[in-house]
């Protein structure tokens, strides 16, 4: 139904809904993430991962009651945030505070109606061409009338989520055959929600914008290149290459002298 694009030979590449997102903010940031650059941790990244695994596992084994969510939520965090908690060194004091919120997002996340889920944490792995990878995880997937639902939690705001929808709708078509009836990213925070019924001309646009991504970061690769286009924006306070880059540097003081 979506026909991947070809793709020219080259490094092996995995790409994901984040470097995807990453790359059409900045390519320079996308390249710099293959090459090992990441952002550093944040406690938004870790409370946001642990609502995930905590909604996830409401889905797949019931509410959770107030008197066991501390331990659930340990229990969760030793099972898979482990390296993340590590990294961040929070005191037990802070990681009291976090649980605390993440227990005030559940509430909200609780009165959200469950009909028609199917499954949540779907992960999806294809490889379109010769060392190419293309992955998600998509948070749950409910069977509605019309078909499937494809939804996307986010415990802060909605920011530029309709390509991110469009990427995880296309990795499971191509991987299905299906084309999903809706996807869907949801606010659990605000209550906001995006939604949009996919189209193959849309995902085919979006497969095609990940084989020209493919194609410009093997590209640079070969020719050894060590900067690629860059596009400065909010998003460069927290670039790992900040401190490197003059249009990122330029952004950040003009948006703080604002
Ligand atoms: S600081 Fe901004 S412009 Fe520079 S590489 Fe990072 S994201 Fe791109």
């Amino acid at each position: 139904m979506i026909e991947f694009p070809p793709v020219p030979p080259g490094e092996v590449i995995a790409v994901s809904a984040t470097l995807y997102m990453t790359y059409t903010r900045c390519p320079d940031q996308a390249l710099g993430r293959l090459r090992g650059l990441y952002p550093e941790e944040s406690k938004a990244a870790f409370k946001g991962g642990l609502a995930h695994r905590v909604f996830a596992r409401h889905l797949s084994s019931g509410s959770i009651d107030d008197v066991d969510f501390d331990r659930v939520c340990k229990e969760e965090i030793g099972a898979g945030l482990n390296p993340k908690l590590g990294a961040l060194g929070l005191r037990p004091s802070q990681l009291g505070a976090i649980i605390n919120e993440v227990g005030d997002l559940y509430q909200r996340f609780k009165a959200l109606s469950a009909e028609g889920f199917r499954v949540a944490e779907v992960f999806v792995e294809l490889e379109p061409a010769a060392g190419l990878k293309l992955r998600g995880s998509i948070d749950a997937v409910f069977d509605d009338p019309e078909g499937v639902r494809l939804v996307d939690w986010k415990t802060g705001g909605l920011y530029e989520t309709e390509q991110q929808l469009r990427f995880y709708a296309m990795l499971w078509a191509m991987d299905t055959g299906e084309l999903p009836a809706y996807v869907e990213a949801v606010s659990i925070g605000s209550g906001e929600r995006v939604a949009e019924t996919p189209t193959v001309a849309a995902l085919s646009a979006t497969a095609g914008e990940v084989a020209d991504l493919v194609g410009v970061l093997r590209r640079a690769f070969l020719d050894g290149r060590q900067q690629i286009e860059r596009i400065a924006g909010p998003w460069c306070r927290f670039c790992p290459q900040l401190d490197g880059c003059d249009e990122g540097s330029a952004a950040v003081r003009v948006a703080d002298a604002g």
